[in-house]
């Protein structure tokens, strides 16, 4: 599996990386870096949540890098393109978290706030500007902005900005660019008038382009169970009871986590083994080649040991503790459902770990079906006011009966829009602030778990 280090980043971006957790790359990191670092234009056709913002911020900050100069006033070395003042805040911060040891100027410049700040920060010129390309347009016609100089042009969700009636600002920025640029521009779809603006501005680009996440996550059937944190190994076990539940990858955070679920569900005579990266080669491979032929029915694994996992039926993948990083849900999820194949979902979330759950219906768009298992204390000490929080939207739909396939997909079809919706804080009607998602304590349980 490609690695960070093998794709020529310096030294100075691999520490961020591993400061950000950051272990191997996706799959757009991995297809774009090599092709950016070597100056060439990209088409990328990827949506958000595939990792695409690493995938042309690492080459961008590699560039100053390896050429560090200070940027001359009313210039920047890179423009961002962004539909979205969120977006455009998100890919700064970004740049900032992969740039964390070189500190690059970075700078943000979006609609509906006063100019004045906005002039001086690009007096002083930056490394990376990200923008939205109305206001920028405003300031390249007062000579606030100077594009001609600037080196690597991004276009971020460029079909969303086809939605938001952006082409022609972007037309008339890209005209005032110079025409030695290295231009990348990524997009989720590719309708006609994108595919257009590709053609005039890219010069013989190299394409790549992943599956959007959003179409594993719509495949496989997911449940959440709210449950207390020591109740974790029981509501396994319980699942286990389920006929269905044929072959299951049950994954852990950590190592002993898994060793542990392991032990727990063989002494209860379900047939478990744990792989993770402190058993030898010849034990995994031995443990997943048992897991393959059906001898072992749970295989309980760690995100990494798992990131190699390819086998064929996985009936059920239960998340027994939720992941750091909600783009590892993604993957964990993808393990079942393969080649078409339907495929369950579900996972044990505990109080501690709702923001987590958050992070994750942020990302895929959509909110998930729970019950709540949780003891009367733990709802009660949820429902606490000084534990009250505006949800990002994803509680919104939770009280629905189905809220997965009446809340998620409308939204998830229109590609990048709903990046906007997934961050507006839901307001209820009664102009209340909602509590977190499921805080509902015992409001009636939604989609009943078929585990
Ligand atoms: P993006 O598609 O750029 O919005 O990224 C989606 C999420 O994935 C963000 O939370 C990133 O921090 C995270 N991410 C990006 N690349 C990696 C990686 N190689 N390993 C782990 N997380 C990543």
């Amino acid at each position: 599996m490609t690695q960070f280090a093998d794709l020529g980043l310096s030294e100075i971006l691999l520490r961020a990386l591993n400061r950000e957790g950051y272990e191997t790359p996706t799959s757009i990191q991995a297809q774009s870096i090599p092709y950016l670092l070597q100056g060439r234009d990209l088409l990328g056709i990827a949506q958000t949540g595939t990792g695409k913002t690493a995938a042309f911020a690492l080459p961008i900050l590699e560039r100053f890098a390896a050429d560090r100069r200070r940027p001359t006033p009313f210039t920047a070395r890179a423009l961002v393109l962004a539909p979205t003042r969120e977006l455009a805040a998100q890919i700064a911060d970004s740049f900032r978290a992969y740039g964390q040891f070189m500190r690059p100027s970075v700078g943000v410049i979006v609609g509906g706030v006063s100019h004045r700040p906005q002039i001086e920060m690009l007096s002083r010129g930056l490394d990376v500007l990200v923008a939205t390309p109305g206001r920028l347009l405003d300031h390249i016609a007062s000579g606030r902005f100077k594009p001609a100089t600037t080196e690597v042009l991004v276009l971020d969700e460029a079909d969303h900005m086809l939605d938001l009636g952006f082409v022609v600002p972007i037309r008339q920025i890209v005209a005032k660019l110079s025409k030695n640029r290295q231009t990348l521009l990524f997009s989720a779809t590719m309708p006609k008038e994108i595919a257009g603006l590709a053609q005039d501005m890219l010069n013989n680009p190299a394409q790549v382009s992943v599956t959007p996440v959003a179409t594993t996550a719509e495949r496989v059937d997911q449940h959440v169970f709210l449950v207390d944190g020591g109740a974790k190994r029981d509501v396994l076990l319980e699942l286990m009871k389920d006929t269905d539940v044929s072959r299951a990858i049950v994954f852990t955070r950590t190592k002993r986590g898994a060793d542990r679920v392991a032990q727990h569900l063989e002494a209860a005579g379900v047939g478990a083994e744990a792989i993770h990266g402190n058993k030898s080669q010849n034990q995994r491979i031995r443990a997943l080649d048992s897991f393959r032929k059906g001898r072992t029915r749970v295989l309980v694994a760690t995100d990494i040991a798992a990131r190699g996992i390819d086998v064929d039926g996985v009936t059920h993948v239960v998340n027994f503790e939720l992941p750091e990083v909600p783009e590892a849900y993604v993957h964990r999820i993808g393990r079942t459902a393969r080649g078409g194949a339907s495929g369950r979902a579900i996972s044990l979330c505990d109080n501690g770990e709702r923001p987590l759950l958050r992070q994750i219906e942020k990302l895929t768009r959509q909110s998930l079906p729970f019950t709540d298992r949780r003891s009367e204390d733990q709802r009660r000490d949820d429902a606490q006011p000084r534990r009250a929080q505006p949800s990002n939207g994803a509680g919104r739909n939770a009280s629905h009966k189905h809220p997965r396939r009446e809340g998620q997909h409308a939204e998830a079809r229109r590609p990048g829009g709903e990046r906007q919706n997934a961050q507006r804080p839901a307001r209820p009607a009664n102009g209340q602030k909602r509590r977190a998602h499921g805080g509902g304590g015992n409001r009636p349980q939604s989609r009943a778990p078929q585990a």
